[in-house]
């Protein structure tokens, strides 16, 4: 996709979230929160659904856990700028409960299109339900950190900024995956440069 493509699929996502009416949690949402942040970013972070701060400002990852995840990025030398941020569900579930198998099947395609439109090198999943998409089954008290290439793209499993905020096991435990994301980056570089110098396709490559 050319950039200016990418542009206009991202906006008419964000529109069409905006009007959603596709599952239950249209009807308590305050606003949606399609995500944000840089239409070529090399980085794609998925949490779980808005909270109350996100839901009154129509944007992720604002309040406490948000500045969290602000601190990480700049640890990890990334800015939100850098970045691009979104959930699994794109409206706050009620009382910040789980959100349901079918309203996150039902929010499923305006995720793929973001996938799709910003083709990012690296996925970071934030929480148990981001998780589950790329490691159905999987515990993330055994995976975190564990960079998996999928498809043309490494997906790596984190414990949501939120949980992880006031514990400190599981604090230090997301400072330190965090922390491989240079590496990661750097090793995309490496395997995707020796690929093209083999002129190997790069769905052929297995990074990890
Ligand atoms: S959560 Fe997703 S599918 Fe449900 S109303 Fe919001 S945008 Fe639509």
């Amino acid at each position: 996709m050319t950039i200016a493509e990418r542009e206009r699929e991202m906006q008419a996502v964000a529109e069409e979230v905006t009007g959603c009416t596709l599952c239950e949690l249209s009807r308590s949402r305050n606003h949606a929160v399609p995500g944000e942040g840089n239409i070529q970013a090399r980085v794609m972070l998925i949490g779980e659904g808005p909270g109350w701060h996100e839901d009154q400002q129509g944007r992720p990852f604002v309040g406490n856990a948000g500045k969290f995840l602000n601190e990480l990025l700049t640890k990890a030398g990334l800015q939100r700028d850098d970045v691009f941020i979104t959930n699994v569900v794109k409206c706050r579930p009620p009382g910040n409960r789980d959100p349901l198998p079918d309203e996150i099947q039902a929010c499923s395609g305006y995720l793929e299109r973001q996938m799709n439109a910003i083709d990012p090198d690296v996925v970071v999943t934030l929480g148990r339900f981001s998780m589950a998409k790329y490691f159905p089954g999987e515990r993330i008290s055994r995976i975190h950190g564990q960079a998996k290439t999928i498809g043309t793209r490494l997906v790596v499993p984190m414990y949501h900024p939120a949980a992880a905020l006031h514990q400190a096991a599981l604090r230090s435990a997301i400072e330190d995956d965090f922390a491989k994301l240079p590496k990661l980056l750097a090793e995309v570089d490496r395997v995707r440069e020796a690929a093209s110098e083999q002129d190997t396709p790069p769905d052929q490559l297995e990074l990890f």
